[in-house]
């Protein structure tokens, strides 16, 4: 799977800002730094990183996957996030999610319970993003990554609550959120 190529990445930024009338480049290479920031400590700490064009984002042990087509600060932030779900599951052992991701049994997984646990480790994983944007050194706008969570939270809220659309197991789930969902329980 494709790794992260900082030239590249500065490349499709370039491309990126040439397609747009008002260009955002300097946020994106400004962006890319932080990627590369933010990769590098994923490699130290134990975290690989991949990137792909078909996820929102998705985790499994110790391996996160982006979509490298996403704006370059949303790659960021979805990074994190990911990242934020691989440190909520090093720590694991203190249960607190063991209804959630880890549910296995097929009852419990059709339970709302189940569902609240999973939208809790979701907004456990944002939130480890940002310690894990600490630890990297890397600079988040707070105000432009809690916009990026919401946009995530609110499909798993609306899938929580069974809302139309969402009632589902995560199969019927539409494709936004539901796919993300789907693909983040693969692991
Ligand atoms: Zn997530």
């Amino acid at each position: 799977m494709p790794r992260f190529d900082r030239e590249l990445w500065r490349k499709r930024a370039q491309e990126r800002a040439g397609r747009r009338q008002a260009s955002s480049l300097p946020q994106d290479l400004a962006a890319v730094e932080s990627i590369a920031r933010a990769v590098d400590w994923c490699r130290r700490s134990g975290i690989d990183v991949a990137f792909d064009y078909r996820t929102g984002g998705t985790s499994s042990g110790d391996s996160v996957t982006v979509n490298s087509r996403l704006a370059p600060e949303r790659q960021l932030h979805v990074l994190l996030h990911e990242v934020g779900h691989c440190l909520v599951r090093r720590r694991l052992l203190e249960s607190r999610f063991r209804r959630g991701y880890e549910e296995r049994d097929p009852a419990r997984l059709r339970s709302t319970a189940h569902r609240i646990d999973v939208l809790f480790e979701e907004l456990e994983a944002w939130h480890e993003g940002l310690r894990a944007a600490a630890m990297a050194g890397v600079d988040v706008d707070l105000d432009r990554y809690n916009r990026t969570r919401s946009e995530y939270v609110r499909g798993y809220l609306k899938w929580a609550l069974r809302a139309p659309g969402y009632e589902g197991g995560l199969e019927d789930d539409d494709p936004g959120p539901g796919k993300r969902r789907q693909a983040a329980s693969r692991r």
